[in-house]
């Protein structure tokens, strides 16, 4: 008995490939359909929160949401009954801690610019949503024209490459801080790494490593892109940045990871999380940044602070402080 050998041509695996991309992207937008008003998309395209700064525009789009242990709200320091007292103050007092995921976005003239790219389909079922967020609200994953990365964790960077691990942004020009990708570029991170994270080393390894092509640096003071200016707010990682965005007199914070949770980082900005690599420098980050913000009236927007995570910082009379949402004009 002969057999036929099964030739598959390129062209085949291209026409394969393009049919489970569309499947995916309209299995993925009936999704976002059913679920309405919930978490992910809450507008009718998928904007969570737009506002007009100097003759462009800043959205914010949902990248879905993080499941973490409870312990990320327990940090060693603080006495339990205050403990207590703050997360439910916040309704922080389920089993999981659950942070929202805020892309920002954005947009003049022909200039596209997202700020991360979220988690992507490998780190977690509950994040990853930003390619159908894009979809929603009309933009083109080629025609994004920057990216600008905060840092290198997975819910900000693995976003980077689709299921096919092909570039999601092909167009892009993706920028991050030098000393951040040389941290997760450098052979002895991984052996320096405790176990639980490796992942994220070899995740970062393998994004930074297939986009290399695309990717850039810039140091601390640096006007990125016109009007962006690159800040330093290490210590949840090695070059972590958060970015202020100044057009026609107006002024966001896009601060990334640098104040990650809506009640510790404000109230208790010094006590160590387990969510930064460096919990000293990253406390001493929060706390001159908080003083700054509070005294500037700067508005800001947090990556995991409650979509949309826009809003100010006000001081509290105790002597810390407390993140103040707000709406878009
Ligand atoms: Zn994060």
């Amino acid at each position: 008995m002969t057999t036929t050998p099964v030739v598959v041509s390129t062209e085949m695996m291209e026409s394969l490939r393009m049919n489970r991309r569309q499947f995916l992207h309209s299995a993925a937008l009936g999704s976002l359909a059913c679920l309405g008003a919930g978490r992910v998309a809450a507008s009718i395209d998928s904007r969570e929160l737009t506002a007009a700064i100097g003759d462009g525009s800043l959205s914010v789009l949902s990248d879905g949401h993080l499941q973490l242990p409870a312990s990320f709200l327990h940090p060693q320091g603080i006495d339990d009954a205050e403990l207590d007292d703050l997360l439910s103050r916040y309704q922080l007092t389920g089993a999981a801690y659950e942070p929202d995921c805020n892309i920002s976005l954005w947009q003049q003239g022909d200039r596209i610019v997202l700020f991360d790219v979220g988690a992507g389909s490998q780190f977690m079922s509950t994040a990853g949503r930003l390619p159908m967020a894009l979809e929603a609200a009309g933009i083109e994953p080629g025609s994004v024209t920057d990216v600008l990365l905060t840092h290198a964790h997975p819910d900000h960077l693995w976003g980077l490459l689709d299921d096919f691990d092909d570039l999601q942004f092909p167009n892009a020009s993706v920028r991050i801080h030098r000393g951040e990708l040389d941290y997760w570029l450098d052979g002895d991170t991984l052996g320096a790494t405790p176990e639980a994270r490796q992942s994220f080393v070899v995740g970062a390894q393998s994004r930074l490593g297939r986009a290399s092509e695309q990717i850039a640096t810039f140091e601390w003071g640096e006007e990125v892109l016109p009007g962006i200016e690159a800040i330093d707010t290490q210590g949840h990682t090695p070059g972590h940045t958060s970015f202020a965005l100044h057009h026609g007199g107006d002024s966001v914070l896009i601060v990334g990871d640098a104040l990650n949770n809506v009640a510790l980082s404000f109230e208790y900005p010094t006590l160590p999380s387990p969510a930064d690599q460096d919990p000293a420098l990253a406390g001493r980050t929060r706390t001159s940044l908080l003083d700054r913000m509070a005294t500037d009236q700067m508005r800001l927007i947090g990556f995991h602070l409650p979509t949309p995570g826009f809003g100010r910082v006000q001081r509290n009379p105790a002597g810390a402080y407390r993140f103040v949402a707000e709406e878009a004009q």
